[in-house]
C-alpha cells in the first residue's frame, strides 16, 4: 500500500514520513479511524514506508524486493491479524487467501463485507484464543528477511480479553526491530491500558471534497452522485463503495421501516409483534445494518423539517414516504428516537435478545410518534 493510494490524510501522512525517516519508530501504535477513512491503509502503507529498501521522500519506491512483496500482501514479515467467524474458522491463516482477494479490491472496505466473504450466515467474528497462540508463535521466532516484522492487528475491537491482556506483554516488553499496528475504529472498546501503551496515530473523517473528488476522478461517478453519496454516508468511503450491492438491502430496510412506522402510528399491536418477529429472524449483523438505515431516516426526517428539501439526502422513494412521515419527528421526540435506535444497536452488538428488543423498540417508538 503506498500512500499515493490514500485519499487525503495529507497531515498524519507527513507527521509518518517524518518518523520514519528520523528513526522514531513507535513499536507499538494506534490507527483509529473508520476503515472508510483509510485505517487499515494508513497501517499498510505505514508498513511499507518503513520497510522500502529505497524509501522516496514520499512514498515507498515500488521497485525493491520488500515493496513488490508488499504489493501482492505476501511479505513474510508483515502479519494480519484479523476478525474471524469463529464456526468457520479459528484461525486467520486458513483464511489468508480470502483476507488477500479482499485487500486487492482496495483498503476501504467494511467489515460487513468481510465477514459476507467467509460466512453466508453473517456471524459475528472475532480474534479469539487460537489466534492468539499463533501470533505468540510467530512472536517468539526472529525476522525471516533480517528487517523490521510487522502485525498489523484489524478491528482490534474484537480482540478478546485473553489475547488483549496477551498483546499488552508484548506492548510492555517490545523486541528489536518488532511493531505492533493497532487499527481500530472505536477506542471505547480497547482495554485502557491497551489504548495507553500504545501511540495514537488518528485518522480523521475525510474532508467532504476530497470524497467527491476521488469518486469523480478515481470511480468515474457523476459529480452530483458523488455529492449526495458522500453526504449520505458522511466520507465513509468504504460504505460508499459498497452502497450498490447495498441497494436491494435498501429497498427491504425501507419497506420494514415503513412497514414499521404505519403499525406503530396506527397503534397496531398484533401487527408490531410479528413484526418485531420478522426482523429478529434476520442475522445479527443486518439487524444493526438495519438500526443504521433507521438512524439515517430519523435524522433525515429532522433534516427536511429544518431546513426543507436543502440537505435532504435520500432516495426519491424514501423521500415520497418522509414527506408524510417527518412531521412526527420533532424536537420533542428526537432525542429519545435517536437514543433508543442507538441504544439498540448497541444490545444487538452485545448479543442480546433480539426479538424482546424489537418488541421493546416498537412499542417506545409507538409511544414516540404519540408525542411528536
Ligand atoms: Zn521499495
Amino acid at each position: 500500500m503506498y500512500f499515493r493510494e490514500i485519499i487525503g490524510q495529507e497531515a498524519l501522512k507527513n507527521r509518518i514520513r517524518e518518523e520514519i525517516q528520523g528513526g522514531k519508530v513507535s513499536h507499538a501504535q494506534l490507527f483509529l479511524g473508520k476503515n472508510g477513512y483509510g485505517s487499515l491503509a494508513m497501517a499498510m502503507a505505514y508498513a511499507q514506508y518503513l520497510m522500502c529498501e529505497n524509501r522516496q521522500p514520499t512514498d515507498a519506491c515500488g521497485e525493491c524486493n520488500t515493496c513488490k512483496k508488499n504489493d501482492r500482501n505476501v511479505h513474510p514479515d508483515v502479519h494480519h491479524i484479523f476478525p474471524v467467524v469463529q464456526a468457520v474458522q479459528k484461525r486467520t491463516e486458513p483464511l489468508m487467501g480470502e483476507w488477500r482477494e479482499q485487500l486487492m479490491g482496495g483498503p476501504y472496505f467494511t467489515e460487513l463485507s468481510w465477514i459476507r466473504r467467509m460466512d453466508k450466515e453473517i456471524r459475528t467474528p472475532i480474534i479469539g484464543n487460537e489466534e492468539i497462540k499463533d501470533m505468540m508463535h510467530k512472536f517468539a521466532l526472529t525476522s525471516f528477511e533480517g528487517g523490521y516484522r510487522v502485525f498489523i492487528i484489524w478491528k482490534a475491537e474484537a480482540m478478546n480479553v485473553t489475547f488483549a491482556n496477551k498483546i499488552l506483554k508484548s506492548l510492555e516488553e517490545p523486541q528489536p526491530k518488532t511493531l505492533i499496528l493497532l487499527v481500530a475504529e472505536d477506542a471505547e472498546e480497547l482495554l485502557p491500558t491497551v489504548l495507553s501503551r500504545t501511540q495514537l496515530k488518528k485518522v480523521n473523517r475525510l474532508a467532504f471534497d476530497e470524497v467527491v473528488d476521488y469518486l469523480t476522478r478515481e470511480k468515474g461517478m457523476s459529480s452530483s452522485l458523488a455529492q449526495s453519496l458522500a453526504a449520505r454516508y458522511d466520507g465513509d468511503v468504504a460504505r460508499i463503495l459498497e452502497s450498490e450491492s447495498e441497494h436491494e438491502a435498501a429497498d427491504l430496510f425501507r419497506e420494514m421501516f415503513i412497514a414499521m412506522m404505519r403499525h406503530c402510528y396506527q397503534k397496531k399491536v398484533i401487527e408490531m409483534m410479528d413484526w418485531a418477529e420478522d426482523i429478529s429472524s434476520m442475522k445479527r449483523e443486518e439487524q444493526k445494518e438495519y438500526l443504521t438505515y433507521c438512524l439515517h431516516m430519523i435524522r433525515q426526517s429532522i433534516l427536511r423539517n429544518y431546513t426543507g428539501e436543502q440537505l435532504f439526502q435520500v432516495s426519491d422513494e424514501e423521500a415520497s414516504f418522509l414527506t408524510k412521515f417527518s412531521r412526527f419527528i420533532t424536537g420533542n421526540n428526537i432525542h429519545d428516537f435517536m437514543k433508543v435506535f442507538s441504544d439498540a444497536h448497541y444490545h444487538i452488538e452485545r448479543n442480546a435478545n433480539s426479538k424482546i428488543l424489537f418488541t421493546d423498540l416498537a412499542f417506545k417508538t409507538m409511544r414516540f410518534i404519540h408525542f411528536a
